[in-house]
């Protein structure tokens, strides 16, 4: 993968390569993305240009050695971290498991699409029905990975996809090496759900937002409509006008479509996770867009600090009881009031 098969994300693609080429690179970095977004594509590229032995006009140059073995997911000095449990393909104890076991089918699917969802690793790694981790012994993997010298001169990389995923034993493990690697080490984490990662290692990552293709092209109709009907429900949960929540809710639940009403869950999930980011201090790359930003900047100040994450669950399971064809007056009403509950 190089930088010019990235579409879109010049702004993101441009700072990457002016940390390999100053040679400030950061110990961590923490991208964050909707699902099948495009960060490990971007990711890849920059372990290519970071190791590459010919790079040119701000690229790998896709032929030398180590863009070969890169190219293959086989260069020595990159180690791919992703939530794993038992399933079809890789039985035993959890506890033993590492990504390891599973590097074959990871490899399969990365090579084939790089832009996969969540759901089509699970199925690639045959863990469909379960939950999977980033458990202690995937951490002691990578602190072996790191306490042994790199086999080739340039950068190790260990690129954690789900970092949400990590439980707090793992996390304690890790957290020295992601503040203080040794020398030209980087961890690169891709995270769905930025206020899911534990905050000790989210805080000491370089935070990096990408931004869907897709996205960048549309500032269509319909999300302008979504973000009509967020403001809205902000506005009236936040003035604590509990018939005009109410009144949003029950415009939700009169939708045309469930697909519609499913996406609208999916863009306010997105606006929660502005929200958050803002309270956080990440709002340089939280994907405001200028037209709502004082909007989002409002919201952020006046939204308690909890509400981001218990309201991201509250739309997920929203978003599940949907495909059970639950009655949608009552599901959206349920949602909005709860909401409102908790909102300040
Ligand atoms: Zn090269």
């Amino acid at each position: 993968m190089r930088f010019a098969d990235i579409t879109g994300n010049e702004n993101v693609v441009k700072a990457l390569v002016g940390m390999a080429d100053s040679g400030h690179v950061p110990h961590a970095i923490m991208m964050y993305e909707n699902d099948g977004g495009g960060a490990l594509p971007i990711a890849l590229a920059f372990i290519s240009y970071l190791n590459c032995r010919e790079r040119h006009d701000g690229d790998s140059c896709g032929q030398c050695a180590h863009c070969n073995q890169n190219s293959k997911l086989i260069f020595p000095d990159v180690r791919f971290t992703f939530p794993i449990t038992s399933g079809s393909k890789v039985s035993g104890e959890v506890k033993n498991l590492t990504c390891d076991d599973y590097a074959p089918y990871w490899k399969e699917l990365v090579l084939a699409n790089p832009y996969f969802l969540e759901s089509e690793l699970s199925s690639a790694l045959g863990i469909e029905k379960k939950s999977g981790v980033i458990a202690v012994a995937e951490g002691k993997a990578i602190m072996q990975k790191l306490s042994l010298s790199s086999v080739t001169d340039g950068y190790r990389c260990i690129v954690i996809w789900l970092p949400e995923k990590m439980n707090q034993q793992t996390a304690n493990m890790l957290l020295k090496s992601i503040e203080e690697p040794a020398g030209k080490t980087v961890f690169i984490l891709i995270t769905h759900q930025p206020e899911a990662v534990l905050q000790t290692i989210s805080s000491r990552c370089l935070p990096i937002r990408i931004i869907p293709v897709e996205r960048e092209r549309a500032e269509s109709e319909s999300v302008a409509e979504m973000q009509g009907l967020v403001e809205d429900l902000f506005e009236n949960m936040i003035s604590r006008d509990y018939l005009g929540t109410l009144e949003v809710g029950e415009a939700l639940a009169a939708m045309e479509s469930r697909e519609k009403q499913k996406a609208f869950c999916t863009f306010v999930g997105d606006s929660l996770r502005k929200i958050f980011m803002i309270q956080q201090g990440m709002d340089e790359i939280a994907g405001i867009p200028p037209a709502s930003e004082a909007f989002y900047r409002n919201a952020a100040g006046r939204c308690s600090k909890t509400f981001c994450r218990r309201a991201i669950e509250m739309i997920n399971r929203t978003s599940l009881l949907l495909e059970r064809n639950v009655a949608q007056k009552i599901l959206f009403c349920n949602l909005v009031s709860r909401m409102y509950k908790c909102i300040v």
